[in-house]
């Protein structure tokens, strides 16, 4: 009988914990500042930037984002020697 209610509370911790965390993950996920913010990343120098604060460049109509005009720079230079 004692090891039932042992196991019983065990599972109740359990439970508990695994609660905790899934909660720390969800909130963890939807951490302010991030919140509702798009990352591209850089194909130069392979950095996220958030696209507010990216450089944007165009690619046969596709938006391209760069950490910097230095990178948006490199990446037309390198185009232009590929063609
Ligand atoms: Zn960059």
């Amino acid at each position: 009988m004692r090891l039932l209610i042992w196991l019983l509370l065990i599972y109740i911790g359990y439970r508990i914990v695994k609660g905790y965390l899934a909660q720390r993950e969800v909130s963890g996920r939807e951490s302010p500042g991030l919140k509702g913010e798009e990352t591209h990343k850089d194909p130069v120098c392979g950095v996220y930037v958030a696209g507010e604060d990216a450089v944007v460049g165009n690619l046969e109509g596709e938006k391209i984002y760069f950490c910097s005009m230095e990178c948006l720079n490199k990446f037309q230079e390198q185009l232009q020697h590929k063609s």
